[in-house]
């Protein structure tokens, strides 16, 4: 086992102190450093060209959005399904959209599993929640030890909402959830969902610390697809969710200093992509999905200070279609995502990098928190499967738990 907690608890404190000594700012040095690390700010707004995580402390004021899934649900190694992870400088970490794929760049940026906790669902897609249940895990054995909170849409019917689809997790992953309860904390095992109503109009979904996360419908394949809007600390990062343009992402996107939307292959591109005909492709990109000349056209009337665009399997022929498309109407500021395109956000400035991660990393230190929660009810096979042990193996004597 790697849980040493006096090694854990050491970077974290010693870069609080540091934190303190020199003013720079706190939060990130709270974050979970990599062992031999210590986290610098940034200074007069000089990024490295990479983001390499766990090195940078982000500025008390400062936004950080990855792309850690910006592909679809066909996927490659380096385009896997929607989401956003968004960190803040006050501490606060959000995830927007954990489709399938998307576990694995989370975890290539080693993050701190204790304090991502709230998920904000657009849709139902399973490239948008296909790994929520590999996200819920995952974050449990890794360092959460309090619920998960999941923020998502209703549907039209209450089978095709959220809630629906939490009970339906819960109860298709019963076994996995039962063999790790007991073993894990207590508190990480349970989920919160928090369902709104589909059709709200730019209301409140979430708002603690400071920060205000707003929702408004999308449309898309059926009722029950939406956008988000987070806003905090003068800063505005819009997500959007699948969806034809609509006017109210038109209307309360407004004043986003990074606004995300759907940017689809164009109906040629897709067809050709997809080996589908022409009418299919062009039904996909333009009446349930927002093709590059419309995503150019919102883009255009918003103005938002970065436009990024996402959701498309990025190859050079694909990537030609799609800027002729935006360019053709949009001239502004545009970062078309890639899987671990990351965008810091400042009152002054936006930069936007690739981040450089590993292949093969460890997974990420856990808090001394997460070690003393209380784990109770554990579990193990029945006597009548434990009776078939070979004897012809003897397992080695158990060390001292600590040891
Ligand atoms: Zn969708
Ligand atoms: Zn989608």
């Amino acid at each position: 086992m790697r849980l040493q907690p006096s090694r854990m608890a050491t970077p974290a404190a010693a870069g609080l102190v540091a934190a303190l000594i020199l003013g720079i700012p706190s939060a990130g040095a709270r974050d979970n450093l990599p062992r031999g690390r210590t986290a610098s700010p940034i200074v007069d707004g000089e990024y490295p060209a990479s983001f390499f995580p766990n090195t940078e402390l982000l500025g008390a004021g400062e936004m950080r959005i990855t792309a850690l899934g910006t592909g679809m649900p066909n996927q490659t190694k380096r385009a896997v399904s929607i989401s956003y992870y968004v960190e803040l400088g006050n501490g606060d970490k959000f995830l927007f959209d954990v489709g399938s794929g998307a576990l694995g760049n989370l975890f290539s940026l080693r993050p701190d599993f204790s304090k991502i906790d709230k998920v904000f669902a657009s849709h139902l897609h399973v490239d948008h929640v296909g790994d929520f249940m590999g996200f819920h895990v995952g974050s449990w054995l890794s360092g959460r030890y309090t619920p998960l909170h999941l923020y998502g849409p209703s549907g039209a019917t209450p089978e095709l909402g959220t809630a629906a689809f939490v009970e339906g997790m819960k109860t298709a992953y019963a076994w996995d959830i039962a063999t790790r309860s007991g073993a894990l904390p207590d508190a990480g095992g349970q989920i919160e969902v928090h369902e709104f109503n589909y059709l709200q109009e730019n209301e409140v979904v979430y708002q603690k610390n400071g920060v205000t996360v707003r929702s408004w419908p999308a449309i898309h394949s059926l009722d029950g697809s939406v956008s988000y809007s987070l806003e905090w600390n003068g800063l505005k990062y819009v997500f959007g969710g699948d969806t034809f343009p609509n006017k109210w992402y038109m209307q309360f996107a407004k004043g986003a200093d990074v606004a995300s939307h759907e940017c689809f292959l164009p109906p040629k591109a897709l067809a050709a992509y997809f080996g589908w005909d022409l009418a299919q492709a062009t039904y996909v990109s333009t009446r349930i999905h927002t093709e590059p000349q419309a995503f150019g056209k919102v883009m255009a009337t918003l103005k938002p200070r970065l436009a990024v665009g996402y959701h498309s399997v990025q190859s050079p022929e694909n990537n030609a279609a799609i800027m002729d498309g935006v360019r053709a109407v949009y001239d502004g500021p545009l970062a078309i995502a890639r899987d671990l395109m990351v965008i810091n956000v400042t009152q002054q400035d936006i930069k936007v990098r690739m981040a450089t991660v590993d292949d093969y990393v460890l997974p990420p230190d856990v808090t001394p928190g997460y070690i003393k929660a209380p784990r109770t009810d554990r579990k193990s096979p029945s006597k009548a499967v434990l009776s078939g042990k070979w004897e012809g193996y003897t397992p080695p004597p158990m060390p001292k738990r600590g040891q």
